[in-house]
């Protein structure tokens, strides 16, 4: 198995990590909503990707609307 020769000091491992940064993460504002998103990712927002929608998010919100309305009759009852 590959082994090292020789141990590698505390300074030169530090200075060879001063090159690991963190970078910002890419966000961009959606096409359809301006909502902002990331890069290469479906907009949580309204659903959509590159001009088309691929989740509809106003369909969720019809579904949440019938559940308040099932509790509601049965409250009545
Ligand atoms: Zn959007």
């Amino acid at each position: 198995m590959a082994h090292p020769k020789s141990r590698i000091s505390k300074q030169r491992k530090r200075k060879r990590r001063t090159h690991y940064k963190i970078t910002a993460p890419h966000v961009v504002s959606c096409n359809n909503c301006g909502a902002p998103v990331l890069r290469h990712r479906i907009c949580d927002a309204c659903g959509s990707y590159r001009g088309r929608t691929i989740i509809d998010k106003t369909e969720a919100i019809v579904e949440e609307d019938v559940e308040n309305t099932i509790d509601d009759v049965e409250v009545e009852d």
